[in-house]
């Protein structure tokens, strides 16, 4: 049996970052990641459309981003590629959106600039969808955009290979190819009698089963995004998050190159990650290929249901995306897909904001609600504080968060209400 004072199940960023700050501050812990795949970033980490902004409703969420992306960018200056871009997240929309409090206070506060109509139609956008679009597809006129200043793109397994490469230095142990089954309560002081644990016996997790044996530690984090729920449905611990399907297609044509190559950042050279002003489906660009993936956070009609191996439907991208993004860009009913893919959110369908959270001798960071990339290393951040037993947890650049903010028993967030 293996032997370790704290196991980071799951090596995806959450697991990823969690282990690295554990073992910053523990430098004499014997630390272990156990993950089922080969390798690290192959869950939802490797699905993601990597887009990072600070700009978010709830102040936490404020925190949890500004705080990890100026993380990436000290890692990134200092010579680790991230392949981070400034490039900006553009929200394009109405009048009504520029002008609401929250954005208002976006723009007081030198985090987004107002990009009016004239620049963002020289970009290449149509801004005024004819009136039948407008009556089929409820596709209202752009007449604005708020372009976020500290956000842009990245890209996940480049970050995920920083904390990997990082974590295996300062000596922890890597378990690939190690799936954990589903965990079981064990008496703290077994009595060897059948049936055990008793109601009155008290519990916790003694050891993992996995499919490479057993692995025993003190204290077991659970970075798993979805799958923790099964993990921990055995155990009477609720996950308190939800799975839903999440694609992305990516499409390429000279027309889509020449639309990538719009910044409206000074100093980068790539169009904003870019947020429609219809039905939340966001487009960003990949500079590397000069082409764009399309997604989009689509609820009602999409089921909380959870697959190994989600698939992306090519007729939701026809039927459901294309015409939308058409009244806006004309250029993509011309263009190809090139390649596509799925992932889920987990969500916590509450206020939409991780949760991390302990119980027993096992701690649980999960419902990154799909901003678990930009929120990675004050996630890590705060596994490490609650594994400590601390009440504040110190972000990078400074900020304190109190750990029970992000936990079940004293929440008390507000509803995240830009979430895409
Ligand atoms: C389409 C899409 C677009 C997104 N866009 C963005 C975005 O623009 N910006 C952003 O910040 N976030 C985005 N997200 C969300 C982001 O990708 C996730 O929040 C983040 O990757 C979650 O990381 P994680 O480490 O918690 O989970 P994962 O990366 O899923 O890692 C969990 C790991 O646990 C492992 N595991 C599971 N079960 C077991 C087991 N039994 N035993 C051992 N190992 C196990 C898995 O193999 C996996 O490696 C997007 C997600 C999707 C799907």
């Amino acid at each position: 049996m293996l032997t370790f004072d704290t196991v980071v199940v799951g090596a995806g960023i959450t697991g990823l970052a969690s282990a690295y700050h554990i073992k910053r501050e523990n430098p004499d812990m014997n630390v272990a990641v156990v993950e089922k795949k080969g390798t690290f970033a192959q869950g939802n980490t490797a699905r993601s459309a990597a887009g990072f902004r600070d700009l978010f409703s709830s102040e936490v969420n404020r925190k949890l981003t500004s705080s990890s992306i100026s993380f990436y960018r000290k890692v990134q200056e200092s010579g680790f590629n991230l392949g981070m871009k400034f490039n900006g997240y553009l929200f394009l929309a109405g009048r009504k959106f520029v002008e609401c409090d929250v954005v208002q206070g976006f723009i007081r506060e030198g985090r987004a600039r107002v990009v009016e109509e004239d620049e963002i139609r020289e970009a290449g956008f149509n801004t005024r969808p004819s009136s039948e679009e407008k009556a089929l597809l409820s596709v209202p006129d752009i007449d604005a955009g708020l372009l976020g200043r500290n956000c842009g793109i990245i890209e996940p397994d480049r970050l995920a290979a920083y904390y990997e490469g990082e974590c295996r230095r300062m000596g922890v142990e890597f378990l690939y190819n190690t799936e954990v089954r589903p965990l079981r309560l064990k008496p703290v002081e077994p009595l060897n009698y059948p049936g055990e644990p008793f109601l009155w016996q008290s519990v916790h997790v003694d050891t993992l089963d996995t499919s490479r044996g057993t692995v025993r530690a003190e204290q077991y984090v659970l970075c798993t995004d979805m799958w923790t729920t099964a993990l921990l449905d055995p155990t009477g611990i609720d996950s308190h998050t939800r799975p839903k399907k999440r694609q992305v297609f990516q499409v390429s044509g000279s027309e889509i190159s020449s639309l990538v190559r719009h910044p409206m950042v000074e100093g980068e050279d790539v169009l904003p990650f870019t947020i429609l002003p219809a039905h939340g489906i966001i487009m960003r660009p990949e500079p590397k290929s000069g082409s764009v993936w399309f997604s989009v956070a689509d609820d009602y009609g999409r089921p909380y249901s959870f697959e190994e191996d989600p698939q992306p439907e090519p007729e939701f991208y026809e039927r459901s995306i294309v015409p939308v993004v058409s009244a806006y860009i004309p250029a993509v009913s011309r263009s190809r897909v090139t390649s596509m893919w799925a992932g889920h959110y987990a969500y916590n369908t509450i206020d939409r904001t991780h949760y991390i959270f302990r119980d027993l001798n096992v701690i649980v960071a999960t419902g990154t609600s799909g901003s678990g990339i930009m929120k990675g290393d004050a996630a890590g951040r705060i596994v490490s504080a609650l594994l400590a037993g601390r009440e504040k947890a110190m972000l990078y650049g400074g900020q304190e968060i109190d750990v029970a903010a992000l936990g079940v028993e004293d929440r008390h967030l507000p509803k995240e209400r830009i979430v895409i």
